[in-house]
């Protein structure tokens, strides 16, 4: 990477690799990626970080367009030789976190943070742009760049999937491909992935519990809800461990309860909510079915009303398996052996890149942007308000990106 090209006189010269046209990139893709940084938006309006891919994006010969219901950028770029579409996704949207990095380059925007790095991702995926573009003739079908608001919440995927972002080259797209920067957990460089389940599918359960209110006294001529709102979520932590297969886990976190206001008065509702993560489509639905039997039944043991429901959230990301077997193999030709892991298990966070991988076979990567002056096992991971991200990465990043596009068009 990065080593000054030797090239015999008489000899032609090898074209530069991927990585190498990159490490050339790598001061502009740092800049955008700082500028971005500094200027954090978050959800489906994003106009400054929009405006600031439309300018990178300018001159390179692509179709540029924008959406309607989000700021998204869809850009298409027509390869040499007639064949299909590839699709590279990069989300835009930044955290309510408020940034502690310490970074010269910290946001700016009081309350507001690029705590997941989705700043790297657009930067990257600008680059993966100009990388092919300089590979235009040798690309046997279109590229087609999803620059995408709302991944935090939103649904920006959905969204652009709905305005028509598969359509965008007007020929059918055959895979899509993602990558995710990590702030730890993975050294700087490194990628990792699996085929099969990568990232969870989440949901919400919203429960109120509701009696009727009275002097804490006398709780017999009063029917209190708390109780068996708090008997719900130990039901709930019961129903996780007795009804699911521990090969096909689910994860269900209660993190609101609220009820009463004093302690001498018992309140007539009790609610609380849960994030609900599951890894398979059957465990998603089950899982589902099951909290809101267990809820509903402690509310009639106790003689109670319920008002019990599942926000659907997005679904498990899923990697194709041959997907997976040939972006590995990217990864190593691209970047180097010893630079591809593979994943034990999926990741319980979620993603709405899984609502792509439903309509094309994909691909989704993590790749390590742990700083060098921190522990990988140790350092804040995304979503911390003192996560850092390593931009050093965004040359591989982009040569990655740009690697899985051309080696899946070759393959037709
Ligand atoms: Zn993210």
């Amino acid at each position: 990477m990065g080593a000054p090209l030797i090239v015999p006189p008489e000899e032609t010269p090898m074209p530069p690799t991927l990585a190498e046209s990159a490490v050339l990139l790598l001061p502009e893709l740092v800049a955008l990626r700082r500028s971005i940084h500094e200027e954090p938006e978050i959800g489906l309006e994003l106009p400054l970080t929009q405006a600031k891919v439309l300018a990178a994006l300018e001159g390179l010969g692509l179709e540029v367009s924008v959406g309607e219901k989000l700021s998204s950028v869809t850009a298409v770029l027509r390869g040499g030789r007639p064949g299909p579409a590839v699709l590279l996704r990069g989300d835009m949207d930044a955290l309510p976190v408020q940034e502690t990095s310490g970074l010269p380059f910290a946001s700016r925007v009081a309350g507001v943070m690029h705590a997941c790095g989705h700043d790297l991702h657009v930067a990257g995926l600008v680059g993966a742009a100009r990388l092919l573009v300089e590979r235009r003739e040798e690309l046997a079908g279109s590229v087609v760049f999803m620059f995408q608001p709302g991944e935090e919440g939103g649904g920006g995927a959905q969204l652009m999937v709905d305005e028509g972002v598969l359509d965008a080259a007007g020929t059918g797209v055959v895979a899509a491909y993602a990558l995710h920067v990590a702030a730890a957990l993975l050294p700087a460089g490194w990628v990792a992935s699996r085929p099969g389940p990568v990232m969870a599918a989440s949901d919400t359960l919203h429960v109120t519990f509701r009696g009727r209110g009275g002097h804490g006294s006398m709780p017999h001529a009063a029917l209190d809800p708390l109780p068996a709102a708090c008997e719900a979520v130990l039901g709930l932590q019961t129903m996780v461990t007795r009804r699911f297969d521990a090969f096909d886990p689910v994860v269900v976190t209660v993190g609101t309860f609220h009820a009463g206001s004093v302690e001498n008065v018992i309140p007539e509702t009790a609610t609380f909510a849960a994030t609900i993560r599951s890894f398979s489509v059957e465990a998603r639905e089950k899982v589902a079915q099951e909290a809101l039997r267990v809820v509903r039944g402690i509310a009639d043991a106790h003689g109670l009303t319920v008002e019990a429901e599942i926000e659907g959230g997005y679904p498990v990301t899923v990697n194709d398996p041959s997907e997976a077997a040939f972006a590995a193999d990217v990864v190593t030709r691209e970047l180097g052996e010893g630079r591809y892991v593979e994943m034990p298990h999926a990741v319980a966070g979620s993603e709405d890149f899984g609502v792509l991988d439903k309509l094309v076979p994909s691909s989704y990567l993590m790749l390590g942007a742990t700083p060098a002056d921190r522990d990988p096992f140790t350092a804040p991971y995304n979503h911390a308000p003192e996560a850092r991200f390593d931009d050093g990465v965004l040359g591989d990043g982009a040569a990655l990106l740009a690697g899985l596009a051309m080696g899946r068009l070759a393959r037709g």
